[in-house]
Formats: structure tokens, sequence, C-alpha cells
């Protein structure tokens, strides 16, 4: 969290208060920021009251004093159902003040995301998209990343509120991009994950102890996130999921869903990813296998289960 005065920062509606969006409204909050609260789940709400938000009894009656409009939500759908009012009531976007700025911080399809800005951008109104990570710990900790799609003057409006939640903001490019980059770099995740898990499986099988293997990759050119932070066989790094049972960690539903994304922007875009492709199939069948709640990197116990007798 870096250091900005409560004076210049915007009020805002925050809606969406989840696993991550409970959190980073509670940030924003101890920061000096004014905001008003709203989810539809009542429990949601109730967290969010005992934390010490101000909640609205309706989506509109959240946003009508904002001048920043924060979604956290599972899906683009989501999204634009909020903006629109399809799932009920009038709709953010028939409430919210005018000159409101509409910041969407969830992961979605970079085409619903441009979609949902556009919708905003109808109604006169300024939009961002910026989907973070670090996870909930990162939520947290008010030490997210965030990746923007915004126009410049959009940028540096909705700013301060981010690094107020997060360590490291990037701007991107206009709007879609923030998406773009979380979804790319996700890809490079999910295929760099089966990559060093497929390298363990090998080596198991050729009699290759894994902290020799570890100690040969983490210090050449196979070196990864997915090996020296996350590796996904116990030992070598003694923080790592692997070694608590794969609790999570990154969940393997979050990565499938992050994949898929990245499969509906690669059918959008005809750019040709085979290894992107191939990790978005095995983390759906990961997840279809019963594994969702865990990490991703047990996609490892997949591969071995997967070997045959050599
Ligand atoms: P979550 O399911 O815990 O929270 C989503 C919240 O949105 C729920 O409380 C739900 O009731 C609420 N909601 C849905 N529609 C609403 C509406 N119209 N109005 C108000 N509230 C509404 O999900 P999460 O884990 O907090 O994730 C949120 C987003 O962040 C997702 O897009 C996810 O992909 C992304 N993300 C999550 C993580 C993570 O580790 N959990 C990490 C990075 C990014």
């Amino acid at each position: 969290m870096s250091e900005t005065t409560s004076q210049q920062l915007p009020t805002v509606a925050f809606l969406g208060l989840g696993h991550m969006g409970g959190p980073m409204a509670v940030n924003l909050v101890k920061a000096g920021v004014s905001v008003t609260a709203f989810d539809v789940v009542p429990a949601a709400m109730d967290a969010a009251r005992e934390q010490g938000l101000t909640v609205a009894e309706t989506p509109e009656d959240a946003v009508r004093q904002a001048q920043v409009v924060i979604t956290m939500f599972p899906s683009g759908q989501h999204v634009k159902d909020a903006y629109t009012g399809a799932g009920g009531g009038e709709g953010l976007l028939a409430a919210a003040p005018a000159g409101a700025t509409f910041l969407d911080c969830s992961t979605i399809n970079i085409s619903e995301a441009q979609e949902a800005a556009a919708l905003a951008q109808e109604k006169g109104f300024t939009a961002a998209d910026a989907p973070v990570s670090g996870g909930v710990v990162g939520a947290t900790a008010g030490t997210l990343a965030f990746m923007v799609g915004a126009p410049d003057e959009v940028f540096e409006r909705v700013r301060p509120l981010l690094e107020i939640m997060g360590a490291r903001v990037v701007h991107c490019g206009g709007n879609g991009m923030g998406q773009a980059a979380k979804i790319c770099n996700n890809m490079v995740l999910g295929v760099s994950m089966v990559a060093v898990s497929e390298a363990f499986v090998l080596a198991e099988k050729l009699g290759l102890e894994h902290q020799a293997l570890y100690d040969v990759v983490s210090n050449a050119s196979g070196q990864c996130w997915a090996l020296t932070t996350n590796c996904p066989v116990p030992g070598p790094v003694p923080t790592s999921p692997a070694n608590n049972d794969y609790e999570p960690g990154f969940a393997g539903a979050l990565m499938a869903k992050d994949l898929n994304l990245a499969a509906t922007a690669l059918e959008q875009t005809g750019a040709t990813a085979p290894m992107g492709r191939l990790a978005a199939e095995l983390y759906n069948q990961f997840v279809a296998d019963g594994h969702a709640g865990k990490d991703f990197s047990e996609i490892i116990t997949t591969l071995r289960e997967g070997s045959r007798e050599g």
C-alpha cells in the first residue's frame, strides 16, 4: 500500500464482496476512502458489516453518490447484467451520477470487458478493466498486482485507489488490455506448471531424485516461478502447496477458468497456441476429476497417475 491522502480520493461504490472484493473494500476504508458496499449474497453483506463497511440496501443505492464504481464478480456476464440491470432492478448505469468511472477488477473475457466498457461509455461514463493477481493473501495485505486497461486520463483517475489495494499497478493499454495481460500471463503459468510437473514425473521414472532435479533446473534455463515458488513436489521449496497436501495457493478451478478465457481469446484472434489449448484441456479434466479446490500444482498427480509402467 502506498501513501495517498484521502482529500484527493474519489468516493467509491464496491460491489462483489467475496473472497477478493471483501478485503479489497476493507483496505480502501482503512485508507480513508468513503466506500458504500453491496453484494447479492446476504452472508457476504453480514461479513462486510462486521468488517466495518457501510452497506447499501440495493446495488443502485450503493452507486448513487459514487465517483468510482468498482465491481469484483465471478464472470463477464455478472458484470454486464449488473451494469444494465438484466438481473433485475434499474442497473448500475442508470443509477450512477454523471462523471462516474466504472472500474471492473473481475477476471473476465477480453471481449466482455470491452463490451462492458462500451456500455458505460455509451451512457457518458468512463471505464477501466483492472484484473488482479496475488490471490486472497494479496487482497488482504493490499499487495495485489493490477493490470489496467483504460485511456490515460481514466487510468490516472483510478490509480490512487489501485495503489491502496495493491503493490504494483501496470497500465497495459486501452480498454480490455488489462484482461489481455492477465490472461497471457496465466497461460504462461498454466503451461509452465504442466511442463515442470512433466519433468518431475519423467525424473521419477528415470530414478533421478526430486532435489537433484530441482538443484539443476532452478539454476539453469528451465528456471521459472512454477518451479522455484510453487514447486509441485514436496521438499525442495518448503512453502509450496505440495508440502501441505496441495491446499491452495491458486485453486485448480481458477486456473481452469483463466485458461478457458485464454482459449476464448485464441479462438477469437486465431492465434496459434497448441500448448495453451492443451493446458486448458488438462485443467478442465483436473477440475472434472474433483480437484477444483486443490492447488493447480497438484496436476502432477494426474500426470503421474496417467503414466504407464516403463
Ligand atoms: P467470489 O465468488 O468469492 O466473490 C464474488 C462475489 O460477487 C460473490 O460474493 C457474489 O455474491 C458477488 N456478486 C455476484 N454478482 C453480484 C452482483 N450483481 N452484485 C453484487 N455482488 C455480486 O469470487 P472471488 O474469489 O472474490 O473472485 C472474484 C474475481 O476475482 C473473479 O473474477 C476471479 O476470477 C478473480 N480472481 C480471484 C482470485 C482468487 O484467488 N480468489 C485471484 C485473482 C483473481
